[in-house]
């Protein structure tokens, strides 16, 4: 507790390396106390972050302006930021804007007026008045907003406001932030199997340690780890603690909610970046008060002031889009593990294919390891082949071989459905003038411009500027020899339509939804059986229960294995199982084809083999060969500027400057071109540091980087345990 006057230590969101001291304010403070502060002639937002150093002139120091009306920041989550910014080498500010990203932080809890019948008779009844006070007596004591009541009544909203003039009508004042609906973890669950049962009871026990730990639930798709995490929610909400779910996709939210309904009575809180402000803010606030005991969420939910946290789940724990890789660059699945360590909580990763790293973890008894082998009921695990692509023949322009176009066939007489996978948005990788040889590139980055023929426009993937598609060449002015080159997902969806030309098809790409909602409504339509063919990208992937699909046929196996990156083995081992993994979840068995020029490479036979264990070892063994994660650590330096020259030399001075570095062993190579050279304009240049698993990477890495001043434009990242090893 600090007394009105006394030196504070405040840190802001604005960009100083150092915290300022203030004077404590009317009323003092606490240590946390979220608070408003002058700096220079701004007034910003900061946290109480200790004593003041008094390292300033006593007499020049300001006071705080105003404590906050909200709960203060906790322990914990200071020491949860302090370590994630010395894990990922952030600066302070930067990660705690990612902690202060409540809309209207510190207003007071916002009231709205409602409604509801009062006891007066309005003077003179007209039709209109009549339905009001009709709408809210049909629903008992009911209250509703203004909009609400004018919108069931069918009247303006002034018939409403005349009422209450009246008396006959009641306007009250109501806190928006309400608590969320109370969940009862006392409701009994699906009757589980045995070894649903057994992995249910360890983590049970778990969460009733009270203290950290991480456990990786490895399951089969279908295998039930949902229903079995669900236990280890259930425990930590008995134990009067929150729970954390983080899902990969905003869409794969919408049967998740409803499952929790089903087991908990009450819908959980939802936090993703979608949310209006106004949920938003009652989460953010709800969170700290202990009114919403679960919340359902992206990964920046990992940042919400949670009162008590006891449980986080990461499922689809593998999954690439927990990589944040905008701003501040952090893995949700680290920043989860370090935050429950923080908190005295346990973290479950769940995932039918784990990443290497948390398999490694497992392997080394860091991690707990629960295996779900079989799949729930009657459902088999569908049988993998491949399709030889080389003994197939194929009319030019297309990509369904027979056989697969057979398999399909076979499913549609069944009334069953099939899913096409191809992870290729658009209409052709590549559209290319077949008079002059011009190939649409983006003005901003270096990247091609795809054809997206659903919108008739060209759309850069790096940027996502977007242009009408021509009719003639740009380049040399011909009409009509503009051709598209290779298989994207509309064109195969073209194709498809021209096979099965009775086909009900649903193309599942996500720039064909203008909104998540849409793509939900999609999603759910498609597993009440509204489609007979599903074509889509790796959105489908991603755990959709479709009960009626039986085939899943991989246009391009060979795809990810194409670069030379040392994570693409592992990217579609995983993403090929994930696939396969739709087909046959109910009661139908479910087969997977592949189409494949290389049914030789070891990948393509460990997925057909089923061989997870195997893969893994073999993949660890050449991690463990090349040193790289999670068998020796990594950071990539992206350099980025419009001006190329400049960028380069940067690059080529860190490199030369590079003791801090090897006084830890680490290696610095490069510089080299980004794997993608240019984006919006900026050039982009990429360093890679490698070092021994044990090295202080960070420590060396700030010491390196510390005399550095970028000049004009320039700008610096720095990723740690980059998702690319180029
Ligand atoms: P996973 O998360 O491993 O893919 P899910 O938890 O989604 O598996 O389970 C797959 C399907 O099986 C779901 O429809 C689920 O409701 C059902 N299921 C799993 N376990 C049980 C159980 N013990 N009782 C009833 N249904 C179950
Ligand atoms: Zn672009």
């Amino acid at each position: 507790m600090f007394d009105e006057g006394d030196l504070v230590a405040v840190r802001s969101t604005q960009p100083l390396d150092r915290t300022l001291d203030y004077r404590a304010p009317q009323g003092g403070c606490v240590l946390g106390d979220f608070v408003e502060v002058p700096l220079g002639p701004r007034k910003v937002p900061g946290v109480i972050w200790g004593p003041g150093l008094g390292d300033f002139d006593r007499s020049k120091i300001r006071s705080v302006i105003r404590v906050l009306d909200v709960a203060p920041m906790r322990d914990e989550m200071r020491a949860f930021l302090t370590k994630a910014a010395d894990y990922t080498l952030t600066p302070m500010p930067a990660m705690l804007r990612l902690a202060m990203r409540a809309p209207g932080l510190g207003d007071p809890p916002s009231m709205r007026k409602i409604y509801r019948r009062g006891t007066g008779e309005p003077e003179r009844m007209t039709e209109a008045r009549r339905r009001v006070l009709d709408a809210l007596e049909s629903y008992g004591g009911l209250a509703f907003t203004l909009k609400e009541l004018a919108e069931m009544a069918g009247v303006t909203a002034s018939v409403v406001k005349g009422l209450v003039k009246h008396g006959a009508v009641r306007e009250e004042d109501s806190p928006r932030d309400l608590p969320f609906p109370v969940m009862d973890p006392a409701r009994p669950g699906k009757p589980l199997t045995e070894d649903q049962a057994t992995a249910a009871a360890v983590l049970r026990e778990h969460l009733r340690s009270r203290k950290y730990g991480t456990t990786l639930l490895k399951g089969v798709t279908g295998s039930g780890k949902t229903e079995v995490y669900l236990e280890a929610v259930a425990e930590c909400l008995t134990l009067g603690r929150q729970a954390l779910v983080l899902l990969p996709e905003i869409a794969l939210t919408a049967e998740f909610l409803t499952r929790v309904e089903a087991r908990f009575g009450a819908k959980p809180a939802e936090w993703h970046s979608g949310a209006t402000m106004t949920e938003r803010r009652r989460i953010w606030r709800m969170v700290g008060q202990g009114g919403a005991q679960l919340v359902v969420g992206a990964r920046s939910a990992l940042f919400l002031p949670f009162r008590d946290l006891g449980l986080i789940i990461v499922d689809e724990e593998h999954d690439t889009s927990y990589k944040q890789e905008d701003g501040v660059l952090y893995n949700a699945r680290d920043m989860a593990v370090l935050r429950a360590a923080m908190a005295g909580a346990r973290v479950v990763l769940a995932s039918a294919t784990p990443s290497l790293e948390s398999w490694a973890n497992a392997e080394a008894g860091k991690y707990d390891r629960l295996d779900l082998t079989a799949r729930f009921g009657d459902a088999v695990l569908p049988e993998m082949r491949a399709i030889d692509m080389r003994a197939e023949k194929l009319d030019p322009g297309t990509w369904i071989s027979p056989t697969l176009r057979g398999a399909v066939r076979a499913r549609m007489e069944a009334g069953e459905q099939a899913l096409l996978f191809l992870n290729r948005r658009g209409y052709a990788p590549v559209t290319i003038c077949r008079a002059c040889g011009y190939q649409f590139a983006c003005d901003h980055c270096d990247a091609r411009m795809v054809e997206h023929r659903f919108q008739k426009r060209l759309m850069c993937h790096q940027c996502g500027e977007t242009k009408p598609m021509p009719e003639a060449c740009p380049s040399c002015g011909v009409e009509g020899k503009l051709s598209p080159v290779g298989p994207g997902i509309e064109r195969l969806a073209e194709e498809t339509a021209a096979l099965f030309p009775e086909a009900r098809i649903a193309v599942l790409s996500s720039d064909l939804f203008a909104s998540a909602r849409a793509l939900k409504e999609k999603i759910v339509e498609i597993g009440a059986g509204g489609a007979d063919i599903i074509i889509g990208t790796q959105l489908v992937a991603k755990g959709h229960n479709f009960p009626k699909l039986t085939l899943v046929g991989v246009i391009d196996a060979d795809l990810g294995l194409q670069g030379s990156d040392l994570r693409a083995a592992e990217r579609t081992f995983q993403l090929m199982r994930q696939v396969a993994g739709r087909a046959g979840r109910a009661e139908r068995p479910g087969l997977a084809l592949l189409q494949t020029f290389q049914p030789e490479h070891p990948v393509i036979r460990a997925i057909l083999a089923g061989d997870e264990e195997g893969f893994w070892r073999a993949e660890a063994a050449e991690r463990q060969a090349a040193g790289v994660p999670p068998y020796g650590r990594m950071a990539g330096i992206i350099l980025s500027g419009t001006d190329a020259a400049a960028v380069f030399d940067l690059g080529t001075v860190l490199a030369r400057n590079d003791g801090a570095l090897r006084a830890i062993g680490a290696q610095v190579f490069g510089p080299a071109a980004a794997p993608i050279a240019r984006i919006r304009g900026r050039h982009r240049v990429r360093l890679l540091v490698k070092a021994a698993k044990g090295a202080p990477l960070q420590g060396a890495l700030a010491r390196w980087l510390a005399p550095l001043r970028l000049k004009g434009d320039l700008r610096l990242s720095v990723d740690i345990d980059p998702q690319s090893f180029l």
